[in-house]
């Protein structure tokens, strides 16, 4: 049963009847440009083949039920009057509608089934996908147009705001604006995006180390704040600004970890748009390429990734057609991405998992995967 089918069901078993609409929000998976996006710099995401499903029926009143199929347990809130309350998954869901009411779209409640297969807290952007389906589901039944840039700020407002996560708007414009079989060159700063589409040829393989990030949001404001430095140290607001001849011109007048910094985003926003060029002439090697050596600079130079996510990369580089891989996400910890030639998915999927697990001790998950659709509704 797909998941398509079990979200339905689950909404039977739940509510009684039956759903009258299906939405989905997928994940997301990062192929290159990591920790560029608070520098204004650019991002590649790619919506992945993992996601949130909602089978909603519209009520004629303004609560909205919920039921968690993956954590067992129902939640409610009358749109009319709703506070924050404890973490909690409806959290995200009451986020959304609040956003939405900020912006005087008229909202109508709903009872609806949620069911997902992003992996929770592993990068892949669950989160995301839990806030676009929310903005679909409440775009559906209140019938307001779907404005897919802007539902991307109301799920980033959400999280920020109402949740307390301090995130960019990367997961959101992806999980959002995804086109399928391409990745999206998002610039930050514009919030302008173009659909690249994907080489011919190669899957994208995400490696999961079965680490986590741990104490990661000390050491992201640590590196946020060394990149203000940097940006300032050249008289701009954004590192995304600075040129990289005008960055090597004066990088020894900076302190060494702030140069470092410095370098792996200005660096990093370079090798995104050579990415981008890379794509649009199908040339799958020079992609793999420049992955490789964005998982140098953030180890090296941005000093983000772990012995797990290193591990997993040179494991994943050293068999036969993977093209490059890299860590994706925020790092220590996590996810990382390969990109591996269809002849050799098969023997990837088996081998890499297994010689990861002998080296670390830790049993990684591993997902082939496909660049679909942004949030829409889900037609069986
Ligand atoms: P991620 O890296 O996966 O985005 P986050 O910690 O940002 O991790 O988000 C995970 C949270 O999102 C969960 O703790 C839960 O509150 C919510 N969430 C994600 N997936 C689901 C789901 N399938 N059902 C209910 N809530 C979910
Ligand atoms: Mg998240």
């Amino acid at each position: 049963m797909n998941l398509h089918q079990q979200v339905v069901e689950a909404f039977q078993q739940h509510f009684g009847g039956e759903p009258d609409i299906v939405v989905r929000a997928p994940g997301r998976v990062n192929l290159i440009g990591e920790h560029t996006d608070y520098n204004g710099g650019f991002v590649m995401p790619m919506a992945i083949n993992r996601a949130m499903f909602m089978a909603i029926r519209y009520r004629g009143d303004s609560e909205v039920h919920l039921l968690s199929a993956d954590f067992g347990h129902g939640a409610r809130f009358d749109l009319q009057e709703f506070e924050y309350q404890k973490p909690h998954w409806c959290e995200y869901i009451k986020g959304v509608a609040n956003g939405l009411k900020q912006r005087n779209l008229p909202l109508k409640g709903f009872d609806a089934a949620m069911l997902g297969n992003v992996p929770r807290g592993s990068g892949l952007s669950s989160s995301a996908a839990l806030e676009l389906a929310a903005a679909k589901a409440f775009s559906e039944v209140s019938n307001f147009p779907w404005d897919p840039v802007e539902m991307a700020v109301v799920g980033q407002e959400a999280e920020n705001n109402w949740v307390g996560v301090n995130c960019g708007i990367m997961d959101q414009m992806i999980s959002s604006c995804a086109q399928a079989g391409h990745a999206y060159l998002l610039d930050c700063r514009s919030l302008e995006g173009e659909h690249v589409p994907l080489p011919e040829g190669v899957k994208v393989v995400i490696l999961d180390t079965a680490t986590r990030r741990g104490l990661v949001d000390s050491a992201y404001n640590e590196r946020r704040s060394q990149c203000e430095e940097a940006a300032a140290f050249f008289g701009c607001e954004l590192l995304r600004d600075v040129e990289i001849d005008t960055f090597m011109a004066r990088e020894d007048e900076l302190p060494d970890l702030t140069r470092k910094r410095a370098r792996h985003v200005i660096t990093e926003d370079v090798r995104t748009l050579a990415a981008a060029e890379a794509m649009k002439t199908g040339d799958s090697k020079k992609l793999g390429a420049l992955m490789d050596e964005s998982h140098v600079s953030l180890r090296d130079d941005f000093e983000v990734s772990n012995d797990a996510l290193n591990t997993m990369v040179e494991t994943a580089q050293a068999q036969p057609g993977c093209l490059g891989a890299r860590m994706t996400g925020a790092g220590f910890g996590g996810c990382a991405v390969a990109l591996v030639e269809d002849a050799h998915v098969d023997a990837f999927v088996e081998q890499v998992p297994t010689a990861y697990q002998q080296k670390t001790d830790l049993e990684p998950a591993v997902y082939v995967t496909e660049a679909t659709q942004g949030a829409c509704r889900y037609h069986a």
